[in-house]
């Protein structure tokens, strides 16, 4: 893998993002990378918890665009590894098919992995990055981290996996989107959004600890506390907000294909030039 490490720590996994030069945003040779190595952690009996961290000053800068961009528009007939997509297919189908397995899909099979995992958070948590540490059980944040979706400012009512609301409430949520400012770490925590708040230089350690304890717990007993919750989320309408959300979301690409001539962003100045006309 060239993006994403995976190492086993005793009975924890540990899945790094590695791709400081681009600030670990994500493309989807990331996603897929990241997607293995959630795979071998869940399948791996050894392994009793997950931990998600990354290399560098940033967690995540969000979905590399370009690349995505780059898999959208791809030429018909190419060959996608590890996809179902056919890229016969162009326009918004082809958009809402790519994202329902890389974003959507991607996101919801991690956040159902039935073991428990951590996401360690540092530096700025941008749009898609928020969608790789959601789905995950807990999260520790260094005191610096910053969690944002800008996502508006590129004429989207916000990123694919829309657990915004859920994760910070109705108002923070409608504020977070609204204004495209970050959310400190410390207001995460006073939202619910992170478990714990810790200073930059302990972030791994204290998650380490942290994944050490819930490890010594029993296996299916968490499984079970796991499914418990998340249960009682998607019978509140979790799971299907997800999707009802995604597309919504997806209209927000048809507008920007309408408006614009790129399928994935809304050029904002076409869109002034649109509205004058
Ligand atoms: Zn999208």
């Amino acid at each position: 893998m060239e993006h994403i490490r995976y190492e086993v720590d005793g009975p924890i996994g540990v899945i790094s993002l590695d791709r400081t030069e681009k600030a670990n945003a994500v493309d989807q040779q990331a996603l897929d990378e990241l997607n293995m190595a959630f795979e071998a952690a869940a399948t791996d009996r050894e392994i009793r918890v997950i931990v998600l961290r990354a290399e560098g000053k940033h967690f995540c800068a969000g979905h590399d665009i370009t690349a995505s961009n780059t898999a959208v528009g791809r030429e018909a007939g190419e060959a996608t590894p590890q996809t179902a997509v056919d890229w016969d297919v162009r326009g918004l189908q082809a958009i809402y098919e790519w994202e329902t397995i890389h974003y959507l899909g991607y996101s919801r099979r991690w956040r159902d992995i039935p073991k428990p995992t951590i996401a360690a958070v540092q530096g700025q948590c941008i749009a898609g990055g928020l969608m790789l540490c959601w789905p995950c059980d807990l999260i520790v944040a260094a005191d610096n981290a910053r969690f944002s979706d800008p996502v508006v400012r590129m004429g989207i009512g916000g990123v694919e996996y829309h657990a915004h609301t859920w994760e910070v409430g109705a108002r923070k949520a409608k504020e977070m989107l609204f204004t495209a400012q970050p959310i400190t770490a410390q207001q995460a925590l006073e939202s619910g959004m992170v478990n714990r708040v810790v200073p930059l230089d302990d972030l791994l350690s204290e998650t380490m600890d942290l994944a050490g304890q819930i490890a010594e717990m029993h296996p299916f007993a968490l499984a079970q506390a796991k499914r418990a919750v998340n249960q009682t989320l998607d019978v509140q309408g979790f799971y299907s907000a997800l999707q009802s959300v995604f597309d919504i979301h997806q209209t927000g690409h048809g507008n920007a294909m309408t408006v614009g001539d790129y399928p994935i962003l809304v050029n904002l100045d076409q869109m002034k030039d649109t509205n004058r006309n």
